[in-house]
């Protein structure tokens, strides 16, 4: 992995970037109302959107979700944030708001788009010393992950961890074995870890609408597996899920009084404990 902590290696040469190639991290950035993205992301990305303008609704919620859920697990007392899937720096990244309740919370930052690294740097620059890393690594080989030399420098793995899984797995298709992935993940980590994820349903489209999200995704560089709630709740299998269980985004302990629309949000939430 590169690992621009240690500062020993320069960023992959822009060619990596692959602009002409629609990346989920830019289209994600774009739904956001980012400006880290290309004209390939943005017209793969207004595709989505002609199909259901619900997609940005969906990234809002899960960003604000994802926000919520560490700020829950950094005051139940979690220190150590393993963020795979780290998506490109947008306002209140984990190590902020992992910090706020702790300065010396750790993350480390996991993705495969050569861009977020980029980005990653700048992230860097405003952390705390020793307390963030930016790596690149591709969830489908957890065993690197767990192996990589800096993230095991900058995490103890025998102490819990928060593994988050935030609007990741929707790219891991059935091939890559992703319940395999996510549970050489959570072996690996002591009783007390949690798991945090978020995951794109077409539960509330009807059958048609909802295969056009993936077809959207086709000439991407990753595929869109969107899941039920019942496969996205076997992720969780022998955790315990916290209150209030597998939501969609926007009702996972909502900061505000929830919409009539929340419920039908399709993105499915949840933070489990490791007993
Ligand atoms: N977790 C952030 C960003 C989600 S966007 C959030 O929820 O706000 C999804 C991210 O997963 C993108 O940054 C994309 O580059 C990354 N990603 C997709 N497939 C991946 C893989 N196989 N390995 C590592 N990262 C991946």
């Amino acid at each position: 992995a590169l690992d621009w902590m240690s500062g020993g290696q320069e960023p992959p040469p822009s060619a990596e970037l692959r602009p002409e190639i629609p990346h989920p991290a830019r289209m994600y950035d774009y739904y956001l109302g980012g400006k880290d993205n290309f004209p390939a992301d943005r017209a793969a990305a207004d595709q989505v959107l002609s199909i259901s303008p619900l997609v940005r609704i969906s990234a809002r919620a899960n960003r604000a979700f994802l926000q919520r859920a560490v700020r829950t697990l950094a005051e139940q007392g979690v220190r150590q944030f393993l963020d795979i899937g780290t998506g490109i720096p947008s306002a209140g990244n984990t190590h902020e708001i992992a910090q706020a309740v702790d300065p010396a919370a750790k993350v480390a930052y996991l993705d495969n788009d050569p861009i977020v690294l980029v980005h990653g740097r700048a992230l860097l620059a405003g952390a705390r010393p020793g307390t963030v890393s930016v790596l690149q690594a591709d969830l489908r080989d957890p065993k690197a992950i767990l192996a990589d030399p800096s993230v095991r420098e900058l995490l103890d793995l025998e102490q819990p961890v928060a593994l988050q899984l935030f609007a990741i797995l929707h790219f891991i298709d059935d091939a890559d074995d992703p319940y395999g992935i996510v549970r050489t993940l959570v072996d690996a980590l002591p009783s007390g870890s949690h798991l945090a994820l978020s995951h794109a349903t077409g539960d509330f489209a009807p059958p048609q609408e909802a295969a056009k999200g993936p077809a959207a995704y086709r000439s991407a560089s990753a595929q869109l597996s969107m899941r039920s709630r019942e496969q996205v709740l076997r992720f969780f299998d022998g955790l315990e899920l916290l209150e209030p269980g597998l939501v969609t985004a926007p009702l996972w302990r909502p900061d505000q009084a929830p919409q009539d629309t929340d419920h039908e949000v399709a993105i499915w939430a949840g933070v489990a404990r490791k007993p």
